[in-house]
């Protein structure tokens, strides 16, 4: 019987939850000299995560030589933990982690650090957790809780304490933890979380998230009932908002403040995330499809709920296209646009404003094809249920999927948006609520002469 369970010790120290100490078991590794016991992620996207202290392994026999690799699989980095021998019955390996601070280094990555705030701690499982590759079998988280104060929580996307799941390790390698004096709204096995009070009404964002879920929920075809955001104080010049398995962090900004309309669809766009996507390896060759649905559904869902009015809609559809359209990176392809990604801000962005505008052209087409008899949101949701039946979606399937359901061919249209050639968005597009016409400004940072489009609400409706 394969099982592998995290023990999870966090230390509190005057300053807060500076330390953990972490203690792993594989029953049933059944290891040979040589064989990869469990990795960590090092670096995801170039965020570094907690680095494992005093790694020590054992197993029946005592004290389990193992050797030290670290490897690069863009865009993760790996440290691997190899066994010097045949393992013997149980294998444990226990380290520890201390919390690190976001880096205030303006460079705007995933929230995916080990971070320390408020006394607390945050991130995801992947910067502190050590896991058996491919790995699918009983998990078991256990809290510690002797070293904390009485107040300290101890949560993760499945929920608070100890926990018993059934699955891959990723479950609990890809969702967020939040340690220490947790504050929260919660509903069920909804909930939102945060360490640093916000500065904005947190109760009115977590009613609306709630809703919203519930609304996504339904139109995604999703019955399961957990999902859990987590929030941060960034203390970079921005905000943002980092999608894993059934929760999302949301990240706020003191110093950058944006309006409560933005922030609902900065944490629509991350909730879309829980449900569309194919296949995206190699990375960037799928990005389009789950940041374009993301980016598409957080303006079309709240808007079509009454969440947010068409004006509101419309300044955040006129920026998204000013923004794409006077990206100095506007023509890179899609392939060539990830490898720049996590270098360059602008050439991370292009996949919002492409996919957006490229879904926004297809659902019209996909409409006009089919006498308004099939829409993309038919098409996303039949994506939905093949990846529910086991297949591997990827840019082909997404073809295939809307020829069966309209007849329309759309490689050359596709095809044309991942090698970044223009394209104008339709003005029938999003729900035909919206008018659309060119006009000349200018590139960012270059000032080239460029081409964007200015939205206007549609009267005759
Ligand atoms: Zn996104």
């Amino acid at each position: 019987m394969k099982r592998f369970e995290a023990e999870l010790t966090p230390v509190r120290e005057p300053g807060g939850i500076g330390r953990m100490h972490v203690r792993l078991t594989l029953f049933g590794a059944d290891a040979r000299a040589g064989d990869e016991l469990a990795r960590i992620r090092r670096r995801t996207v170039g965020v570094p995560g907690a680095e494992p202290l005093g790694t020590a392994v054992s197993d029946e026999l005592g004290a389990l030589p193992f050797v030290l690799k670290e490897w690069e699989e863009y865009p993760v980095c790996y440290l691997g933990v190899y066994a010097g021998r045949a393992a013997r019955g149980p294998v444990v390996i226990e380290y520890d982690v201390a919390a690190g601070s976001r880096p205030d280094h303006g460079r705007h990555g995933p929230y995916f650090e080990w971070a320390a705030e408020s006394g607390g701690v945050s991130g995801p499982g992947f910067a502190f957790l050590m896991a058996p590759a491919g790995f699918s079998g009983a998990l078991s988280l256990v809290w510690h809780r002797e070293r904390l104060e009485e107040g300290d929580r101890c949560v993760c996307t499945w929920g608070e304490g100890n926990l018993a799941l059934d699955g891959p390790a990723e479950l609990l390698t890809d969702c967020y933890y939040m340690l220490g004096p947790v504050r929260s709204v919660t509903e069920g096995e909804f909930g939102l979380y945060w360490l640093t009070e916000p500065d904005f009404d947190a109760q009115s964002l977590a009613a609306f998230t709630r809703d919203l879920f519930a609304r996504m929920q339904a139109f995604f075809l999703d019955d399961r009932q957990v999902y859990r955001v987590f929030m941060r104080e960034d203390h970079t010049e921005t905000s943002g908002g980092t999608a894993l398995r059934r929760s999302y962090m949301f990240g706020w900004n003191r110093r950058r403040q944006v309006s409560q309309v933005k922030r609902q669809i900065l944490l629509a766009h991350e909730m879309v995330h829980n449900w569309p996507h194919l296949n995206d390896e190699p990375y960037g060759v799928t990005t389009w499809y789950s940041e374009g649905t993301a980016e598409y559904y957080s303006l079309l869902l709240p808007l079509r709920a009454g969440l947010i009015s068409r004006e509101q809609a419309l300044r955040e559809l006129q920026e998204r296209t000013d923004a794409y359209y006077t990206n100095p990176t506007r023509h890179l392809s899609n392939m060539e646009a990830a490898r720049a990604a996590w270098e360059d801000r602008r050439a991370q962005r292009l996949s919002y404003g492409r996919g957006l505008f490229y879904l926004a052209g297809a659902d019209r087409r996909i409409r006009r094809a089919s006498g308004g008899r099939v829409s993309l949101d038919d098409v996303v949701r039949a994506l939905i249920l093949k990846d529910r039946q086991g297949v591997t979606l990827g840019n082909q399937v997404y073809l295939d999927t809307v020829r069966g359901l309209c007849g329309l061919d759309e490689t050359e249209a596709l095809h044309a948006m991942c090698e970044g050639k223009d394209f104008a968005p339709d003005a029938d597009s999003l729900d035909a609520l919206f008018t659309v016409t060119p006009y000349d400004t200018a590139e960012q940072d270059t000032g080239k002469p460029a081409v964007s489009y200015r939205w206007g609400l549609r009267r005759e409706r």
